[in-house]
């Protein structure tokens, strides 16, 4: 079987028109990856085009409907990676530039595993925030994403007494709206003996994870936003 051309990166909404044929009010076009010869991608996010699914399908000499069961699968695994890396951006960012001696503690208190290779914290929490910061610039299937602490929002979790989480909401910007929220939170929280935690997150995901963290991920996600919003 001849290797094929393409890959296919994602599924892409914004792009209405087809990169190959012109054609106009596409409701999506798949984003393709031109391979070389051994069949590795040859290419950056530039180098992507975005194609209708039928001329795709002609592209991979596929059926239209293998085009797109593909395309919104790597779509899937894209938003999964994205979702990955706003939860390290979320967890490890506010530690960047801690002392190295809080940085180690963070970093170890959730790889226990690896606190016996050598494997400096510094050095792992540089290289994932790299990672993830990449994974939110790239462009193949869409504009960025937000990925920096600025862009963190603030999010109320309710806890239970049993330490599962019950709600999150978005914390409203409004002074006497989020007053309001406080109260009504705390009211709930004292009915079932649970706890309200209040964290800021690149979004909901990312915030149950903070709010699940460690005493000191916790405080240094208040100090991060803090600084932030001085
Ligand atoms: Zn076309």
């Amino acid at each position: 079987m001849p290797i094929p051309k393409w890959t296919i990166k994602g599924i892409v909404d914004d792009y209405d028109t087809c990169g190959c044929c012109a054609r106009r009010g596409l409701k999506r076009t798949v984003a393709l990856m031109p391979l070389d010869a051994d069949g590795n991608e040859d290419g950056t996010a530039e180098d992507v085009v975005y194609y209708g699914t039928s001329c795709a399908a002609t592209a991979l000499n596929w059926t239209q409907g293998k085009v797109t069961d593909t395309a919104r699968a790597a779509q899937a695994e894209r938003d999964q990676r994205d979702a990955y890396a706003r939860r390290m951006i979320n967890i490890y960012a506010p530690v960047e530039f801690a002392p190295v001696r809080d940085k180690a503690r963070v970093y170890y208190g959730r790889n226990q595993h690896r606190l016996d290779t050598g494997v400096k914290a510094t050095e792992e929490v540089a290289k994932l925030l790299a990672e993830a910061r990449a994974t939110l610039a790239d462009t193949t299937t869409g504009p960025a994403r937000p990925s920096r602490i600025e862009d963190f929002r603030r999010y109320l979790v309710i806890f239970t007494s049993d330490e599962r989480i019950l709600l999150v909401r978005r914390v409203p910007e409004e002074e006497a709206e989020r007053q309001e929220q406080a109260a009504t939170a705390q009211r709930r929280a004292d009915q079932i003996r649970g706890t309200v935690r209040v964290v800021a997150a690149l979004d909901a995901e990312a915030a149950r994870d903070v709010a699940y963290a460690d005493e000191l991920t916790r405080e240094w996600n208040t100090k991060a936003w803090q600084a932030a919003h001085a």
